[in-house]
């Protein structure tokens, strides 16, 4: 066991960050971070200037504060994370905890110390402390050679306050903000590809994220519901996910789809989507919508077929991935964890009565026209209504009820 304490030091970007919003900032990080490491073998996590410390408990291993580690990469506001050791601002110390850290990395062919003082009050100069430790860690590992450029492992030290903190692993968050510190959203989330990416990429930016789903039940079996709640799940574990609302809407998009002129069926159903997306965001306090379109990808998604959907609400609409590739989005869908989920096939109400050629340019004046065949407003507020709730754990909402 080391003698040392383990630690984790959690870097974010300052830029932007000033004054009062800077601590509001830092204090939401830590309290996300306090929730979302439940599980994991920690004593408390303090702010101390521009960074945060996670305290593992006495005799946690490398392999648990390792793990720890990696996931703390994952919530959003992180831009760096280090796990290592505290020791006192003490140069026999610092060297005593770089040669247990540098122990467990292996045997590096080649390393170099890169230290840094917060506070210069600490008599002795980061180069002075590179070469010094540096030296020292020559003598204990005969084998390991400095190198500046590149090298296997860089043995970080940094001097904040009353203590010293050493590693050797460090790697990068997804960077963000945290969740809670930038309003409230509500997106349509399919259990496709892009849609977990569009939520995700909003939660990063600091945003609560509800959704809403719709599924092709009574019409379809309950499949995409399931695939859903996979997916909400992974973006729990990040804290990037609240309530979840579950719409059957099978019946409503066969009563369009026994009337309605079959090229205008999918502009029908999405205008549909989305005035009921607005009902439920009114109802969470969502400022506004989300979702997983990007530009020209299929023929719902032409320039005409979007601002054809966009007329029939008043919040805002943000499309996250307007910009991206296919590829691009699956990438991002493979490091979220969604992708996997996401490429099981299951009906939703996207299969559904769908038409042979759909308008890649539709006529708003025919699709008002056609829509007045329907009671909408009958049928939003019964929609509404009947919506179930599943309910996730998010580090910035009230606790509730659980699963
Ligand atoms: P995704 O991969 O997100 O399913 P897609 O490439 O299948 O998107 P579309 O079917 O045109 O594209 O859907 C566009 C967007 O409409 C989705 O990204 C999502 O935001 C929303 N949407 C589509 N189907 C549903 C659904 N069943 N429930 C909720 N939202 C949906
Ligand atoms: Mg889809």
């Amino acid at each position: 066991m080391s003698a040392f304490q383990r630690i984790a030091l959690v870097h974010y970007h300052e830029i932007g960050l000033k004054g009062k919003n800077r601590s509001r900032f830092e204090e939401r990080l830590r309290r996300n971070l306090e929730f979302l490491l439940a599980a994991y073998p920690l004593v408390t996590i303090h702010r101390i200037s521009g960074r945060l410390i996670v305290f593992f408990k006495e005799g946690t291993g490398q392999r648990e504060a390792f793990d720890c580690a990696q996931f703390i990469a994952s919530v959003p506001g992180v831009a760096r994370v280090s796990c290592g050791f505290k020791c006192a601002r003490d140069i026999d110390e610092m060297t005593a905890c770089a040669i247990e850290a540098m122990g467990e990395a292996g045997d590096p062919a080649t390393f170099k110390v890169s230290a840094r003082r917060s506070h210069t009050d600490f008599p002795i100069h980061s180069m002075d402390m590179n070469r010094l430790i540096g030296a020292r860690l020559c003598e204990a590992y005969p084998q390991a050679k400095v190198r500046m450029a590149d090298p296997d492992v860089t043995v970080g030290i940094e001097v904040v306050q009353n203590a010293s903190y050493v590693y050797c692993m460090s790697m990068r968050g997804v960077g963000g903000l945290a969740v809670g510190s930038s309003g409230t959203l509500l997106a349509l989330l399919s259990s496709g590809i892009d849609s977990p990416v569009a939520l995700w990429r909003c939660a990063r930016r600091g945003a609560i994220c509800h959704a809403v789903h719709f599924s092709g039940r009574p019409q379809t079996s309950d499949a995409s519901e399931y695939l859903v709640d996979d997916i909400a799940r992974v973006l729990e574990r990040s804290g990037c996910i609240g309530k979840v609302f579950v719409v059957a809407f099978g019946d409503y998009q066969r009563e369009i789809a026994l009337s309605c002129p079959p090229s205008l069926r999918i502009i029908l159903y999405r205008r549909l989507m989305l005035r009921i997306a607005e009902q439920l965001a009114r109802r969470v306090g969502a400022k506004a919508l989300i979702t997983g379109e990007s530009l020209g990808q299929v023929a719902s998604q032409t320039l005409e077929n979007l601002c054809a959907t966009d007329e029939v609400v008043s919040l805002p609409v943000f499309r996250p991935l307007i910009g991206n590739d296919k590829l691009e989005i699956i990438n991002e869908a493979q490091r979220i964890g969604t992708y996997e989920i996401s490429s099981q096939d299951a009906p939703d109400c996207c299969t559904l009565f769908m038409p042979r050629s759909p308008a890649t340019h539709a006529n708003l004046a025919e699709v008002r026209k056609a829509e007045e065949a329907y009671p909408y407003d009958e049928w939003i507020a019964e929609i509404c209504a009947s919506a179930e709730v599943h309910e996730y754990r998010n580090p910035a909402l009230p606790l509730h009820s659980l699963h």
